[in-house]
């Protein structure tokens, strides 16, 4: 195994990768001319990512018009290394192993879970184990495990994890198992750093997760914006109705307590006397059944209101919804436009991830390549 993964990768070597991984397949003469690095330079850095598997050269390319060698062509060696991400929620928890272009290995879920301070480094560790048990051979192995967790985290804490209790050392634990970095960060953070990596050509998106609670994280050319106290976009605790109902975070009236999947479950079990998921509001809405149909119209209009209010603060070029809901009953999406009229939020576009796969894992496989390659606006 190459023995390079730990160190920061200089800052010439992380362009040369980038423009790698962006142009596909280049030679190094077209390398120097968009990287703006002389071409000793790009020689011996290119000399160094062959040695270490991270670029090969494919093929030999076309001369140039202007006649000389033919040149070698070199392409980004995205079965390089291995990827660990994990979504640990309050009753599951899904895993992936990818390589580092975010390709699936494996992966895994467990469901009908109580994660309890208790019990959640012994079930992380169970799913590791399963994702891990057949592992390809790859030059760097595994290079690093990010967890998504339902809450906030600072660098190295748990700090808040309203619907859930996870031990505050829970990253200490982790590191303490394995022998390459461990990062936790916020599941709806990821799942913005997820579709900038993975779906979307802006610079500039906000993603709401809307599950048990409801997240947005904000992502400005690869970075997350954070906050100082890495507590910006928590919209779910941000005022709807004055004096509403109680949120385990102290307000009263939240957005998350009328317009999260958990609200909408609450309302309509009670309603409807039954247990509620996402396939049973789905199934129920093609039957027509009003009841449904009504919530979901003023949880649509709910969420129409607080996106144009995050608008006018945040001014993204893009705001994606993330919700199983919206995924699979898009006619929803206009009666939540029809909220954001106003002049701060009529040409901000809204649109429902077009990806089927858990988001936020895609965003633990982007923040982990992200370190691994020191390239912060990656696109893959
Ligand atoms: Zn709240």
């Amino acid at each position: 195994m190459i023995n390079s993964k730990y160190t920061i990768r200089e800052h010439n070597e992380a362009i040369i990768l980038k423009t790698l991984i962006d142009e596909k397949e280049i030679s190094r003469a077209a390398l120097a001319e968009i990287s703006g690095l002389n071409k000793a330079s790009v020689s011996s850095i290119t000399k160094k990512l062959l040695d270490d598997k991270l670029i090969v050269e494919t093929r030999v390319g076309n001369a140039s018009n202007l006649g000389g060698r033919k040149p070698i062509m070199l392409t980004f060696n995205s079965k390089a290394a291995l990827s660990l991400a994990l979504d640990v929620a309050p009753h599951y928890i899904e895993g992936v192993l990818t390589y580092i272009d975010g390709e699936i290995v494996s992966e895994v879920s467990f469901h009908d879970l109580d994660i309890t301070i208790e019990n959640s480094l012994e079930q992380i560790l169970r799913v590791i184990n399963d994702l891990t048990s057949i592992l390809p051979k790859t030059p760097h192995d595994i290079v690093g495990l990010c967890i998504g967790i339902h809450g906030l985290i600072d660098e190295d804490t748990i700090l808040y994890t309203p619907n859930y209790q996870l031990p505050r050392n829970l990253k200490e634990q982790l590191i303490q198992q394995f022998n390459f970095p461990v990062y936790l960060e916020n599941e709806a953070n990821l799942a913005a750093l997820g579709e900038y990596t993975f779906t979307s050509r802006t610079d500039s998106l906000i993603s709401l997760s809307i599950h048990t609670g409801i997240g947005a994280g904000i992502v400005e050319n690869g970075l997350l914006r954070n906050g100082k106290h890495r507590k910006a976009g928590e919209i779910g605790h941000t005022i709807l109705i004055p004096n509403g109902k109680i949120c385990p975070c102290g307000n009263h009236g939240c957005l998350e307590q009328y317009a999260s999947h958990g609200a909408l479950y609450r309302e309509l079990s009670a309603s409807l006397g039954k247990n509620i998921t996402s396939a049973t509001v789905v199934a129920e809405y093609i039957k027509d059944n009003h009841i449904v149909k009504d919530a979901l119209k003023k949880n649509a209009e709910y969420l129409g209101i607080a996106i144009s209010s995050f608008s006018a603060v945040y001014d993204p070029d893009i705001v994606i919804i993330n919700s199983s809901i919206y995924r699979q009953i898009p006619e929803l999406l206009p009666l939540l436009q029809a909220q954001m009229t106003g002049h701060f939020s009529k040409d901000v576009k809204v649109q429902i991830s077009s990806l089927n796969q858990n988001l936020t894992l895609l965003g633990g496989v982007s923040k982990t390549i992200q370190h691994f390659l020191n390239i912060q606006n990656l696109k893959l």
